[in-house]
């Protein structure tokens, strides 16, 4: 007898054949295969599920041995209990499984779980035997095994979560990376554990966003380890989803990119910075906090090594401030700290006990109580591998660096050496752009702005400023004399002294070659002059420049802000006038600035102007003034070609007011090519008409000396009046002599090849040496009228005069005696065997049709005195070769006067 089934449900209960029927029905609708076993092991049910599973149909099999289905040792169903319950079964519930292999019709065999319960009756037994296909279940299994193992193996942390995002599993790669372990994360969203101060925000709603459409989501996310330390990951969520579409979870995969982010990211902030022109503590603190974000555990402070060897304290916003001015007054050395030892040895250096190294002896006391207790420095080096400063990261337990930290400072020492060397770079460009490179001083531009602002600050306190322009005096052949590097060195001197003397709130700066600028803020007049007067002092301590001991002087002016201007362009170019007036009376002292110097230099400009036209429209002229023989009876040397200037509204203008504007004007040039031929046409024509003039002395400006084309333009113009070098002589002054440029020497040589005599003008007044007037070509020596007119008065100029005298004789040179004016000059001059003499005395300068009158009426017309005689002394050169054509026809057959 089959047992009563037991229904619960029903509220009569069934007849045993209703219940026999519920029975075949539950058992032929099982999902699992399902047999009735008799106790002789005999088949009495087969269901549906069973015929699907074993491939049989169930006549087949019914009344057949469970053995022709079951391949299990189980002869006997009780057999087969028996085992069940001796593997261990303790009961007959569900669950109380075994697995064995079938062998199906189609030969094929799969796996089953089998559970056999006895269905106990007072006389019979039966067996239920459900049989269930878990071929599959046990391939996944044996899947799931092998993945777990792959899934703990991967470097990358994996994680399983339900829908609600809850984690459900998480492989050994996660605990590795974060350090939480499954217990920490169960039941817990990732972004409660893992999220940070500096995780994305919105990150949970891209993530249900991608879920809402289904898609797998990859982003790089800052996420927090267990021991606080960022890390950077690329995630990969994936949504998996069962056969209805239906979210089951979530698996994520992370891969940690921390080193490559941290680089990208470090270089991206940094660069930025660097480029936006932040400065080189903003750079610089940037740079520590990143590290400090990046790895919680370092406390980091960078450090700059002055080319003096001190060190300057960058960025360190996690020290204790106190620790920076300890920084600030180090010199790099050995025990000098930890920055100070490493940027002397160049190399890394690890403190692993703050508290007992002796290099950290100075610092101890302000690290140790701030917690900090290790170190590990590392030079940041230049490029070209010199030490530009060190990066320092503390720690606050003794250790040393872990993989992360030598890639962090991997990355920052290169950021840090990229941020300094364009700083440098930066001051470099900025000193050569608005500094003067031979001075240091400030520039024209430097200045200018420097000194537009004092005079702001000046105007918003209603103070007085004071503008100084400070000009050397004879620098020019200081520099030509001793040549540029002496000048050059002057200059820094000078400069030097300048800064001394100034030092403080005023502003200097160099203006151009040897003119200097000052600007003295909160100056009154008084003030400004007692310093114009302390700095001429100071110019004038004598310096030495190689061999030389040189004893500079200067000339200074000063404007007044704000009576002689408001800006700084007015007030310079005031300064600059009063400037030119004092040296224009002598130099080596100061002037303030008048208004009527205003008129002065705008008479200069206007003069400019005037001295074009006057070329174009020819109101030049020359005149001539002879230079007469001294010893017994007067005869004609020679005349000097002076330039006149009759101007139709201004009258007649000196040169030495005209000739300083040509000269700086660059109208020279033309000038003196139109005086050299205009003189050469006169002489033609006077030896054309045989009038006496021996020759002519044309001034010929330094300048001129520097074109090249000059002695090949002197040739051509003699040639073109069919004259002979004999007829002219050039009138140098000293400055020419000491020219250093080679032009000015090839000249000077080509002139004295060719024959045309040089003279020394104004000799006595300048700077030349006896040895340049040994070494250069100088045919005549010109003494100047300042020693002739006091020769009746001072017996110095009596005595230089004789030197001169003396000196032209033992050089073979002729003097001129310039400037006689008196019978007592001439007397004494003639008593001193001056050959040559040249004055108002014997005549004024006068046109050359009125020179030809007065010679005639001191009857030099007629009284040639012919070729003349060489000075009693040949000139230690002279040796000339130019031969006169027709000269000496012209004079002694005179041709008719126009
Ligand atoms: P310098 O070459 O020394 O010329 C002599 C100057 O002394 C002339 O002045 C002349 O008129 C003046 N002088 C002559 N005898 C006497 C005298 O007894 N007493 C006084 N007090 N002065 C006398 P000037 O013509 O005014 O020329 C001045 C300077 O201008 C010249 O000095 C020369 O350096 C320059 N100069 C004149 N003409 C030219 C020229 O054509 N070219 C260049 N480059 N310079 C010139
Ligand atoms: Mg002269
Ligand atoms: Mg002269």
């Amino acid at each position: 007898m089959l047992p009563t089934a037991v229904n619960t449900q029903q509220t009569a209960p069934a007849t045993p054949d209703q219940t026999y029927e519920i029975l075949s029905q539950v058992l032929e609708q099982s999902v699992d295969a399902a047999l009735l076993i008799d106790q002789d092991s005999r088949i009495v049910l087969f269901n549906q599920a069973a015929e699907s599973l074993w491939g049989k149909p169930r006549q087949s099999v019914l009344g057949q041995s469970l053995e022709t289905v079951l391949p299990c040792p189980m002869p006997h169903a009780q057999e087969a209990a028996g085992a069940l319950e001796h593997s261990g079964c303790p009961d007959r519930m569900a669950g109380n499984r075994r697995n064995l292999a079938i062998r199906r019709a189609g030969g094929d065999t799969c796996m089953v779980s089998v559970s056999v319960s006895r269905i106990g009756t007072s006389g019979d037994s039966y067996f239920t035997v459900f049989v269930r296909d878990i071929t599959h279940q046990q391939a996944q299994q044996q899947r799931m095994r092998e993945l777990s193992l792959v899934v703990d193996k991967s470097d990358n942390a994996i994680f399983v979560s339900a829908p609600d995002r809850s984690v459900v599993y998480v492989n050994r790669g996660f605990s590795r990376m974060f350090g939480y372990g499954l217990e920490d994360m169960q039941g817990r969203t990732p972004a409660q554990v893992l999220s940070g101060p500096h995780t994305e925000p919105n990150l949970n709603e891209r993530v249900d966003a991608a879920l809402a459409a289904c898609e797998s989501l990859q982003a790089e996310v800052l996420l927090y380890a267990k021991s606080g330390r960022p890390l950077w990951v690329s995630a990969a969520i994936n949504p998996v989803q069962d056969e209805h579409g239906h979210l089951v979870g979530l698996v994520s995969v992370l891969t940690d990119i921390t080193h490559t982010k941290m680089h990208q990211v470090m270089h991206q902030k940094v660069l930025n910075a660097v480029v936006r022109d932040a400065s080189m503590a903003d750079v610089m603190t940037l740079i520590c906090r990143e590290v400090e974000h990046i790895a919680p555990e370092v406390v980091a402070s960078i450090v700059a090594v002055e080319p003096d060897g001190r060190l300057r304290p960058l960025a360190a916003p996690g020290l204790p401030p106190a620790m920076r001015e300890q920084i600030a007054n180090t010199c790099i050395g050995p025990n000098a700290g930890s920055s100070g030892a490493t940027a002397w040895r160049g190399k890394p250096l690890l403190v692993a006990d703050i508290a007992t190294d002796p290099v950290c002896a100075d610092y101890r006391h302000l690290l140790l109580p701030h917690g900090l207790q290790a170190s590990w420095t590392n030079p940041i080096k230049s490029s070209n591998g010199r030490v530009l400063g060190t990066m320092t990261f503390y720690y606050r337990e003794p250790r040393g660096p872990d993989e992360l930290h030598a890639r962090l400072i991997d990355t920052c020492l290169h950021l840090c050496a990229l941020a300094m060397e364009r700083e440098h770079a930066n001051e470099r460009v900025h000193q050569l752009a608005f500094y003067d490179t031979l001075t240091g001083l400030p520039n024209r531009i430097m200045f200018s702005a420097k000194a537009e602002q004092a005079l702001a600050n000046a105007g918003q306190m209603n103070a007085p400023a004071a503008v100084l322009f400070i000009d050397l005096d004879r620098f020019k052949l200081i520099n030509d004399a001793q040549g540029h590097a002496a000048g050059d060195g002057l200059l820094r001197d000078i400069a030097l002294r300048l800064g001394e003397e100034m030092a403080g709130i005023n502003i200097i700066g160099r203006q151009a070659g040897d003119e200097f600028v000052a600007v003295l803020p909160h100056c009154s007049a008084e003030q400004a002059g007692s310093m114009a007067e302390r700095l001429l002092s100071a110019i004038a301590l004598p310096t030495t420049v190689g061999l030389m001991t040189l004893h500079p002087s200067a000339s200074i002016g000063v404007a007044m802000y704000p009576d002689d201007g408001r800006d700084i362009e007015l007030l310079v170019r005031h300064a600059d006038m009063a400037m030119y007036r004092a040296k224009g009376e002598g130099g080596g002292s100061f002037r303030f600035f008048s208004g009527d110097m205003n008129k002065v230099a705008q008479e200069r400009v206007s003069l400019e102007t005037a001295l074009r036209d006057a070329l174009r429209l020819q109101q030049l002229q020359l005149e001539y003034q002879p230079q007469v023989r001294g010893g017994q009876g007067t005869r004609i040397y020679g005349v000097e070609a002076l330039l006149r200037w009759q101007h139709p509204e201004l009258g007649a203008i000196p040169p030495a007011r005209f000739i300083p504007v040509a000269e700086e004007s660059g109208l020279i040039s033309e000038l003196s090519i139109w005086v050299l031929r205009q003189a050469c046409a006169q002489m033609a024509h006077w030896r054309k008409r045989g009038v006496n003039v021996p020759r002519v002395s044309v001034n010929i400006s330094a300048i001129n000396f520097r074109d090249p084309d000059l002695s090949a333009l002197i040739a051509r113009t003699l040639d073109a009046h069919g004259l002979v070098p004999d007829d002219l002589t050039l009138e140098i002054t000293e400055s020419v002599m000491l020219d250093p440029d080679p032009d000015v020497l090839d000249n000077i040589e080509a002139i004295y090849a060719m024959g045309v005599r040089l003279s020394l003008d104004d000799f006595g007044t300048g700077y030349s040496s006896l040895s340049h007037l040994h070494r250069l070509p100088i045919y005549e020596l010109k003494l100047d009228q300042s020693f002739v007119r006091d020769i009746d008065t001072s017996a110095i100029a009596r005595t230089l005069t004789t030197s001169v005298l003396r000196i032209g004789e033992s050089l073979g040179m002729k003097v001129v005696a310039e400037g006689v004016e008196t019978a007592s000059q001439h007397r004494f001059l003639a008593e001193q065997g001056c050959p040559v003499l040249q004055g108002f005395l014997f005549s004024e300068s006068l046109s050359a049709p009125a020179l030809e009158q007065w010679l005639l009426q001191n009857e030099f017309a007629c009284a040639s005195d012919g070729p003349e005689a060489q000075p009693s002394a040949e000139p230690a050169r002279s040796g000339r070769t130019g031969k006169r054509r027709g000269a000496g026809a012209a004079a002694t057959a005179p041709a008719e006067l126009d």
